[in-house]
């Protein structure tokens, strides 16, 4: 079967990710560990390869987590402050409802580095502060831009969710 231009940068991604949790057995990203859906610094932008992926799984979700979700997305249109909690995020577990179908940039979180946008998780950083992690090769996020540029048109994730709105009915 040929592979995805996402699917290929997903294994990539996960091939890193690998890596470093092998080498760092105490490396902070696990189940629960939350915090980085929980301080989004704007609403998630998506390309339509990234939408595409993400669609099938919330189209896959119970109907009541959908309905959260949508809830979710409703109150992100009308938020001015920030950060922002994903609605995506099972807030009592601290799980991705749609973890296998997540964003690249949640699978880069915390493992590519892009400091001056940010990108690096603060709890991370604390350790790094700390003197852990010294043999770390982080990913470069600016690679994974580069390659997310050919997955379609970017767009916030409310105006994916508008748009599938329009075209099949979600209520
Ligand atoms: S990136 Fe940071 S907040 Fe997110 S799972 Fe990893 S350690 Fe936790
Ligand atoms: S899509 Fe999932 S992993 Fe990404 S921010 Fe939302 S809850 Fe977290």
């Amino acid at each position: 079967m040929k592979m995805t231009t996402l699917t290929q940068l997903h294994e990539d991604i996960a091939a890193r990710v690998k890596t470093i949790s092998d080498h760092n057995l105490d490396w902070l990203c696990r189940l629960g560990c939350d915090g980085c859906c929980r301080r989004l610094a704007d609403i998630p932008r998506l390309t339509t390869e990234e939408w595409d992926w993400l669609k099938i799984g919330l189209a896959a979700l119970p109907p009541d987590q959908l309905e959260d979700i949508k809830l979710g997305i409703a109150t992100l249109t009308q938020q001015t402050s920030r950060p922002l909690t994903c609605p995506m995020l099972d807030q009592a577990k601290g799980a991705c409802r749609v973890y296998e179908h997540r964003p690249v940039a949640c699978r880069t979180y915390g493992f590519y580095v892009q400091r001056e946008l940010g990108l690096y998780c603060k709890d991370i950083e604390a350790r790094v502060a700390e003197g852990a992690y010294p043999e770390v090769v982080w990913g470069n996020h600016d690679t994974i831009d580069r390659r997310l540029s050919s997955l379609g048109e970017t767009r916030d994730l409310t105006e994916w969710f508008a748009i599938w709105k329009e075209n099949k009915d979600l209520d």
